[in-house]
């Protein structure tokens, strides 16, 4: 893809000894979302920290809006647009939902939506009702929601996001999967870390499975649905 965001080309990672991402090849294009797909231990997380450069040990190359950002480190690559939710939620939880979501104000960035608690409270009505609630007082599935709010209000152009729908009630889940939905019409690119297939499938375009370390399949979300042989091989437990 010429035009995409984020183009990911042979991407290692170690965690001392251990070899974890071995060439890991992926692509978001311009307002696209790609589930990364694939069971537990597969390498997901550790490919969303290799492009946030949260991890030391990698090499190869990652491309974010036509610049090599492989060396940089992570307060950097935020800078330049990316915003990172990881799998555990990271609230703060003395602040209310208000003061958390000032913690990430940042000015408007050229070509990337530009977040409001205003905008965010009509994204999230759940958060716009808890306002004044401290973060210690929230709900898992609450708290995740704050965290992606918060990642907002930095106004970023591509978001990763590390399982989302892990440990979310049913009615969450669905509140969450509504939100990237408006996210993508936004015109947000988003790479999304998911072992929930069904989840991924309402939400993603394109499809990348990944198993110890290596994309294994690439392809539009409704192909991977229909290709049983694939799932059975990267995906069943
Ligand atoms: P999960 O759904 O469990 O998060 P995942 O696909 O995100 O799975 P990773 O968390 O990226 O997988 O883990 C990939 C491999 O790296 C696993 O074998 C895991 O045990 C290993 N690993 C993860 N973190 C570390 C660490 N800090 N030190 C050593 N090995 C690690």
């Amino acid at each position: 893809m010429s035009d995409a965001l984020l183009s990911v080309t042979g991407l290692q990672a170690w965690y001392g000894r251990a070899h974890i991402l071995d060439g890991v090849d992926l692509t978001v294009g311009r307002g696209e979302v790609l589930a990364l797909v694939g069971r537990n231990g597969a390498g997901k997380t550790t490919t969303l920290k290799a492009v946030m450069g949260l991890i030391d040990a990698r090499a190869g190359s990652v491309r974010f809006d036509g610049r090599e950002i492989a060396a940089l480190p992570p307060h950097r690559i935020a800078r330049l647009g990316v915003g990172y939710v990881p799998e555990d939620r990271r609230v703060f939880a003395e602040l209310t939902v208000e003061e958390n979501l000032e913690v990430g104000r940042q000015p408007p960035r050229p070509g990337a939506p530009h977040w409001t608690p205003d905008r965010l409270y009509a994204l999230f009505p759940n958060l716009a009702e808890m306002r004044g609630r401290r973060g210690a007082r929230m709900s898992g599935g609450e708290q995740q929601m704050l965290t992606l709010a918060r990642t907002l209000m930095g106004n970023p152009s591509l978001l990763l996001l590390d399982e989302p729908s892990e440990g979310l009630a049913p009615r969450i889940v669905q509140q969450m999967a509504e939100a990237l939905k408006a996210l993508k019409a936004e015109g947000l690119s988003i790479l999304l870390s998911e072992q929930n297939l069904g989840f991924a499938a309402a939400v993603a375009d394109r499809a990348t499975v990944i198993e110890t370390g290596r994309i294994r399949w690439t392809g539009a979300m409704p192909a991977l649905l229909q290709d049983e042989q694939a799932r059975r091989n990267w995906l069943a437990v």
